[in-house]
């Protein structure tokens, strides 16, 4: 797949500028996975398409899920087929789309019963048949002691067995970015920190999108024939951007995630651990930490910036300590965390985790199509029928797609796609290559940005400089930031550390130690003057304080029952 040349707060510079000229076929609203996906396919097919993202990239649920590509065994026990298989045939295209971006990865389930063993061994085993999963990834039932040798840190107490199945592990933030960057390769347009504030109509259809640069605070119409809302948690808003006459029709779901040190908790497997009101989650490990969630709960707060609640950890954090033999763990052992929302369609007397996960596109009436709920896993297939269904609507006002279009979605790799099956194997043989370039750091570069880690390594390996590390602890070099600014438009401190390097979450120091180095870096190429990079630096330690802020409730407090809607 080819990359963009640079895409950078210049490209993003011009783009807005032929934003303000040019008519559109299509602008989609919103860059999480949800829009990224739309603007991918829309290009694919030959569309002059746009995205604007009011924030940055991911930055709203797309960078704040379990990480999981789920082969659809959830839906199964929701009796849903279509969604089963729909789930199973989307990981295995991510598989050859993206390698590195759908990692499998074992899941193990205790069980404490014999009637729980059997009915593990009945669900893996519909599973397997009706997903079509591969021979060597098909379900293993494993008895009390092969359980313990596979994951020793579980207690023993009571163990009857497992089931072991395969699930794909993803970075659902560098799984938008490699989106928009694959889009923009294509010739779309995508620009973050662009917020759509209203729109303007001629004749009941909506003619123009009026959308504000954030950066610049300048304000302009973007014209196109179709706008397509994929606003996640703010698909209402916009929605009720084209006036009277739209409802509300969200049911927002929050979920969160707690991280601790990988030292604290060495697992070296998933494990699914069955919470006291019955309910499933993970324990994953990933480098140097583990993270555990998460939780299903109604949600009414800002849409910014979620804030994990104290009862809402101490919840995933009971449930780990029913399951690890390890020192209980107790707040002071979290390092990190997130929260996000689901962004579901309400369902008249349906609890949350009863409302279907499945999506659905609304058409307003003047033309706005929106779509609500949906799976990251399933993102592709979902932009595929919202731009199926936004080119039967072009071809009404006379715009035709060209015959031959630019690749097909299920087909055409993603940016950094290009490593092969075995991602393992392309870092071993990028180390035999360059020798002199650290292990760790073509490790971290591979599982990071897949293949486009190759020329960041050729540019380590010819300018020395380049591999400098900006923190002597972690294999995080110059040319990692020098990258984010030049082709992945961070144009924040924050753009950088949370979404395109992930530091925020893997790193248990949430990049701390990396960012002012970093800073001084994006100083010199996005021209800012001293007093932005003290602000910076001000602003990321805020917000790191502010993804801990429930730990200051203290560890001490009386558990409180989380309300999980079932
Ligand atoms: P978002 O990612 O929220 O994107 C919408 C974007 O629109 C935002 O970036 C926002 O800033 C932008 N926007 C809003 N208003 C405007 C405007 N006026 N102008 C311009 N831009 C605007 N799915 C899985 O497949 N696997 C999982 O493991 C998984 N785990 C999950 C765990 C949790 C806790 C949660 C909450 C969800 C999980 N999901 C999972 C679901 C998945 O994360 C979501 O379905 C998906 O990320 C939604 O993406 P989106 O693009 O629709 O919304």
């Amino acid at each position: 797949m080819p990359r963009p040349a640079e895409f950078s707060f210049r490209t993003r510079k011009n783009y807005l500028a032929q934003l303000a000229q040019e008519e559109l076929d299509i602008l989609v609203i919103g860059g999480g996975i949800t829009g990224a996906g739309i603007v991918r396919d829309a290009a694919l097919r030959g569309f002059k398409v746009a995205l604007v993202e009011r924030r940055d990239f991911a930055i709203g649920t797309s960078s704040r899920s379990s990480k999981l590509i789920h082969g659809g065994l959830r839906y199964l026990q929701q009796g849903d087929v279509g969604l089963v298989m729909e789930a199973a045939n989307e990981r295995r295209v991510l598989r050859q789309l993206a390698p590195h971006l759908a990692r499998p990865i074992k899941m193990i389930v205790p069980v404490h019963s014999r009637t729980g063993y059997a009915t593990i061994r009945a669900g893996l085993w519909t599973f397997d048949r009706m997903a079509r999963v591969e021979k060597d990834e098909r379900k293993e039932m494993l008895d009390g002691p092969e359980t313990l040798k596979l994951e020793p840190l579980l207690k023993p107490q009571g163990i009857y067995g497992s089931g072991v199945y395969y699930e794909c592990l993803t970075d659902d933030a560098r799984l938008v970015i490699a989106n928009i960057k694959s889009a923009a390769a294509l010739g779309a347009i995508t620009v973050n920190y662009a917020n759509v504030t209203s729109f303007l109509s001629d004749a009941g259809r909506l003619t123009a999108a009026v959308v504000k640069d954030t950066v610049s605070g300048a304000a302009f119409p973007v014209r196109a024939k179709l706008f397509i809302n994929a606003a996640g948690p703010w698909v209402d808003a916009v929605r009720l951007l084209q006036g009277e006459g739209e409802t509300p029709k969200l049911h927002l779901a929050k979920g969160i995630h707690l991280i601790v040190r990988h030292d604290r908790l060495p697992l070296t497997h998933t494990v699914v651990m069955t919470t006291s009101d019955k309910r499933s989650i993970f324990a994953i490990p990933r480098g140097e930490v583990v993270y555990l969630g998460t939780t299903d709960t109604d949600y009414k707060g800002p849409f910014d910036d979620p804030m994990v609640e104290e009862e809402e950890a101490r919840y995933l954090i009971e449930t780990a300590n029913r399951y690890f033999a390890v020192d209980p763990l107790t707040f002071a052992d979290i390092v990190g965390a997130w929260a996000g929302l689901r962004p579901l369609l309400h369902e008249e007397g349906k609890k949350t985790s009863e409302i279907s996960r499945k999506d659905e596109i609304m058409v307003g009436s003047m033309g706005l199509i929106s779509i609500a709920g949906g799976k990251l896993t399933t993102y592709r297939k979902m932009a595929e029928r919202i731009v199926g269904m936004a080119a039967l609507q072009l071809a009404e006002q006379g715009v035709t797609m060209p015959l031959q279009p630019k690749g097909k979605s299920e087909a055409a790799t993603l940016v950094g796609g290009d490593t092969g099956d075995d991602v393992e194997q392309f870092a071993a043989d990028l180390k035999e290559r360059w020798p002199r370039v650290a292990a760790e750091v073509v490790e971290r570069l591979v599982a990071t940005y897949g293949s486009d880690a190759e020329r960041l390594i050729e540019d380590i390996a010819a300018d020395p400089e380049l591999g400098e590390r900006c923190s002597p602890e972690l294999p995080v070099t110059r040319a990692e930031v020098e990258f984010a600014v030049r082709e992945e438009m961070a144009m924040t401190l924050e753009d950088f550390l949370e979404r395109r390097s992930r530091l925020l979450l893997w790193d248990p120091n949430n990049g701390i130690t990396v960012a002012p180095a970093a800073a001084k870096l994006m100083k010199t190429m996005l021209g800012w003057e001293e007093r932005r990079v003290e602000l910076e630096l001000a602003r990321y330690r805020r917000h790191v304080d502010d993804t801990k802020a429930f730990l200051n409730g203290g560890i001490d407090a009386l558990p409180k029952k989380v309300a999980h809607a079932g």
